[in-house]
């Protein structure tokens, strides 16, 4: 049986699970969406990933018709239905068909989908070395013009970016915010380490409020290591001891080199091994 999406409620075979071009998810990017992880067949955080779905469809003025209990059963529905434990789980509502025209108004109602299936951000073998990457020359979202922390269908500027990293030869950019202080990566939040202290670009930086992030903030404070939400400076990441990203579906993702510049000696730092391994212990427990 071919892979199943769940779409406005039914199931579909993945070849066939299509929207329409007149769909203004497809004409204007117009819509927002999650990208979670099922663990042991859990949900990794379901509360804290809903919340941000309806936050980033209040402030589009989208409204979900479902709850978030009705769309969290229809998660594992769909995860059963396709015997998948551990996965990676994208969930899309957008503004529904509508006519020509940027009008949200003309939509009669959201399409939503949920499409459960493996996911590789990187390959496996990345995850021990790490990753080289590049400071990337498109600017991250301005919060004036749209805020980076609604989770929307917009995401040209960090396909630029990642475009650029591809251009470069390596998988991924650290996006600057218009101030040209760190923002993340293109699909990812991003900490440093330096000294022994673990910091991380303020959400008033311009960033998607990432749930990995909040875990690993957790996990430091739990692990008694120092960790600072702050301004971080492109010098920053120059000068770093570690660096690591973090993602619902990169995971934790350490970087060895910065527009050139080894990342401390260029090997995965003890503080990012610790965190990393609390990481993944801490997402089979919860
Ligand atoms: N920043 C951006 C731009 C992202 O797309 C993502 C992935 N959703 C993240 C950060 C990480 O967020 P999370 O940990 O909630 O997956």
């Amino acid at each position: 049986m071919s892979l199943q999406v769940w779409v406005d409620g039914k199931h579909v075979d993945k070849e066939r699970a299509t929207v329409s071009v007149y769909d203004h998810g497809i004409l204007y990017g117009d819509g927002v969406f999650e990208g979670l992880r099922l663990y042991s067949g859990k949900i990794f955080r379901t509360e804290q990933h809903m919340r941000r779905l309806f936050d980033s469809a209040k402030a589009i003025r989208l409204q979900i018709p479902y709850t978030a209990e009705q769309m969290t059963a229809a998660i594992y529905e769909t995860a059963r239905i396709n015997k998948l434990t551990d996965c990676y789980v994208r969930l899309v509502v957008t503004r529904g068909i509508g006519a020509l025209g940027i009008d949200p108004m003309k939509c009669a109602s959201p399409t939503v989908f949920i499409i459960t299936d493996l996911i590789a951000v990187y390959p496996k073998e990345l995850y021990e070395k790490g990753v080289p990457v590049i400071v990337s020359s498109i600017v991250r979202n301005h919060p004036n013009a749209l805020s980076p922390r609604i989770k929307s269908l917009n995401y040209l500027n960090n396909v630029l970016a990642k475009i650029e990293a591809n251009d470069a030869g390596v998988p991924e950019a650290i996006m600057l915010n218009s101030a040209g202080n760190v923002s993340e990566g293109t699909v990812e939040n991003i900490f440093l380490a330096r000294d022994g202290v673990v910091f991380t670009p303020s959400l008033s930086e311009g960033i998607l409020e990432g749930v990995t992030r909040g875990v690993m903030i957790e996990l430091c404070k739990r692990l008694d290591i120092p960790i600072v939400e702050r301004v971080v400076e492109r010098h920053d990441l120059y000068i770093c001891d570690e660096c690591f990203f973090t993602g619902s579906g990169a995971e934790v993702m350490p970087v060895n080199k910065i527009d050139g510049r080894l990342v401390g000696n260029g090997a995965v730092g003890p503080l990012t091994k610790k965190l990393t391994d609390a990481f993944h212990r801490y997402v089979r427990e919860e």
